[in-house]
C-alpha cells in the first residue's frame, strides 16, 4: 500500500512536471514578441514623474461630469469646463510626457496632443449643439488619455 502510494506521488509529480513545463514553452513560445519590456528609470525619475503623475490624473477624475453635460445636452457648461476644469490637461500630460522615457515620451505627446484635439472637437460640437458627435469626441478623449495615462508608470488606467 505505501508503496502504491509512492508510485501514484511520483505519477502524479511527473504528470504536474510535464504541465508545468507545457505552461513553461507556451508562454515562451506565445509570448507576445512583440511586447517591450517595461521602461526603466532611476529612483530619481520616478521621483519627479511621481510628482506630476497626479497633476494629470486628477483631471481623468473630471471626466465623467463632461459626460453628464453632454448627455444633459449643457452645451454652455461643456465649454466652460473644457476650458475651466480641463484647461490646464495639456499643459500639464506634455509637462509629464517629457519626463518619460525616450520612446513613451513620443507616444505620451501623441496622446496629449490627440487628447486636446478631441477636446476642441467637442468644444466645436457643443457649441453646434451636436450631442452625438460630442459624445464621439468625448470617448476618444477618453480613450487616448487613458492610453497616456498607461504610459506612466506605476498608473493603470
Ligand atoms: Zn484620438
Amino acid at each position: 500500500m505505501k508503496i502504491f502510494g509512492f508510485i501514484k506521488q511520483l505519477r502524479w509529480r511527473s504528470l504536474t512536471g510535464v504541465i508545468l513545463a507545457l505552461v513553461a514553452t507556451c508562454l515562451v513560445g506565445c509570448g507576445g514578441a512583440q511586447v517591450s519590456g517595461p521602461a526603466t528609470y532611476t529612483n530619481e525619475q520616478l521621483a519627479q514623474i511621481e510628482i506630476l503623475a497626479p497633476r494629470a490624473t486628477e483631471l481623468r477624475v473630471l471626466f465623467p461630469e463632461l459626460e453628464e453635460f453632454i448627455q444633459n445636452k449643457d452645451w454652455v457648461n461643456i465649454s466652460s469646463f473644457i476650458h475651466g476644469p480641463l484647461g490646464e490637461l495639456r499643459v500639464r500630460l506634455n509637462r509629464l510626457a517629457m519626463r518619460l522615457s525616450p520612446p513613451d515620451t513620443k507616444q505620451a505627446k501623441y496622446y496629449a496632443e490627440e487628447v486636446a484635439k478631441h477636446l476642441e472637437k467637442l468644444d466645436a460640437a457643443a457649441g453646434a449643439y451636436n450631442q452625438v458627435e460630442a459624445g464621439n469626441q468625448y470617448r476618444q478623449a477618453l480613450d487616448d488619455l487613458d492610453a497616456f495615462i498607461a504610459l506612466i508608470p506605476g498608473q493603470t488606467a
